[in-house]
């Protein structure tokens, strides 16, 4: 997608802190983090939400579970929790039409999702 942010860090036409990278999914941390630690998992297709993931794949959103698993005990942050968040669509809040998770921690976050 031409005009797609996550594609052009995917494609490195435009520059970002890449920590994880396969076939499947790219790591990268979010250029305005709300926690210390604030990464997004992305998958390498683009896919613009949760609801364009195949019925048949399962392997994508296992990968998106797993990396962020990864990354979570990586950045020390596993033990004392943190937070996994896919936005979807307008009112979810979405704002880079390109699928990815949030992974968020390092401090207390609020109990309150709304
Ligand atoms: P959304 O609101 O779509 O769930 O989250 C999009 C996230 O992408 C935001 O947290 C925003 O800070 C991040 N973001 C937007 N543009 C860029 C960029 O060019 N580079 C990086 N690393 N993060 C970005
Ligand atoms: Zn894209």
């Amino acid at each position: 997608m031409d005009d797609c942010i996550f594609c052009k860090i995917i494609s490195g036409d435009i520059p970002s802190d890449i920590i994880y990278r396969d076939d499947e999914v790219i790591a990268f941390r979010d250029v305005n983090p709300v926690a210390p630690t604030h990464i997004l998992i992305v998958p390498v297709e683009h896919l613009v939400t949760t609801l364009d993931i195949p019925d048949v794949n399962t392997s994508l959103t296992n990968k998106m579970i797993q990396t962020a698993n990864r990354l979570a005990n990586q950045e020390g942050i596993s033990e004392d929790g943190y937070r996994l968040v896919i936005n979807c669509g307008e009112q979810g809040g979405q704002v880079v039409k390109h699928l990815h998770m949030h992974l968020i921690g390092g401090r207390h976050l609020s109990s309150s999702l709304g």
